[in-house]
């Protein structure tokens, strides 16, 4: 197992040697972690071990206050970004996908609605081509009966199935989730899984923070486990579930059993 991995070949995606801090408390201490073409990475890890703040500095969302995130060998984000930098940001942020906890989809649109708006205002495409590639995205989501719904009809299953579709529609290069499924009651959560699993099989790289062991551990490339802000152990699902080196991981492991 190897806890460094900023120097991956094909990486979409990387973290290096990222530090964030939030006041005088530190809640990354040093992070690597690049995401190759195709790989779906699960971060698994207790509660408040930094988890949800790298996907965050991934996704552009927080800077890191040291380190940097490079995308495609730019650096897109760093402390202090330099204009270039900042340059370098704007033109891969519509290509990093991102789907959060909440769903967070606009309450006054319709799901197509929803769904056409990013690749028109950002992406400059035309109302009918937006329409037309909405509603493919709708079928592979099996949303594409809800079309005209408001996301108050929906369950948060199918609202949260709508948000990927919503994600895809940017034609990202990467997607990040943050606990997709953590706001989702028990039934709801398979379907939902369901479509990330797909993805997954299909070659989108994937980023995901989860408590979801079983989505870990049939359908990740790659695992991730974090605690107190750096990666303690990083492998292939096979070895991290069932040889998991270092007591931190056997304790977290230990809780599932
Ligand atoms: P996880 O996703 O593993 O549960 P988080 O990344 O959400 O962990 O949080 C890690 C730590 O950082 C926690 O102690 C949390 O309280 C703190 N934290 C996260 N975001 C902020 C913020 N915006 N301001 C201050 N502290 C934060």
């Amino acid at each position: 197992m190897n806890t460094s991995h900023a120097s991956c070949a094909a990486s979409v995606l990387a973290a290096e040697a990222v530090v964030k801090r939030f006041g005088a408390h530190t809640v990354l201490n040093g992070v690597d972690l690049a995401l190759g073409t195709g790989q779906s990475t699960c971060i698994i890890g207790p509660s408040g071990s930094g988890k949800t703040t790298l996907l965050r500095c991934m996704a552009l969302l927080e800077a890191p206050s040291d380190g940097r995130v490079v995308m495609e060998g730019a650096t897109v984000s760093q402390a202090r970004p330099s204009s270039d930098v900042r340059l370098a940001a704007r033109k891969v942020r519509p290509e990093i996908g991102m789907v959060f906890q909440q769903f967070n989809l606009w309450p006054h649109m319709t799901v197509l609605g929803n769904i056409i708006e990013a690749p028109m205002r950002v992406r400059g495409v035309s109302r009918d081509e937006a329409v037309v590639t909405a509603e493919r995205l709708l079928q592979k989501v099996g949303m594409e009966a809800k079309r005209d719904a408001y996301p108050a009809r929906l369950s948060g299953g199918q609202q949260q199935r709508v948000a990927i579709a919503r994600a895809l529609a940017m034609q990202p290069k990467i997607l990040l989730f943050d606990e997709p499924t953590s706001a989702l009651d028990p039934e709801l959560r398979r379907e939902v899984l369901q479509v990330m699993r797909t993805l997954a099989l299909e070659g989108m790289t994937m980023l995901v923070v989860t408590h979801e062991m079983g989505f870990a551990r049939r359908v990740a490339s790659h695992v991730v486990f974090m605690d107190e802000g750096m990666i303690v152990e990083h492998g292939t699902p096979a070895a991290f579930f069932e040889r998991p080196t270092t007591e931190r991981a056997k304790r977290f492991l230990n809780q599932f059993d």
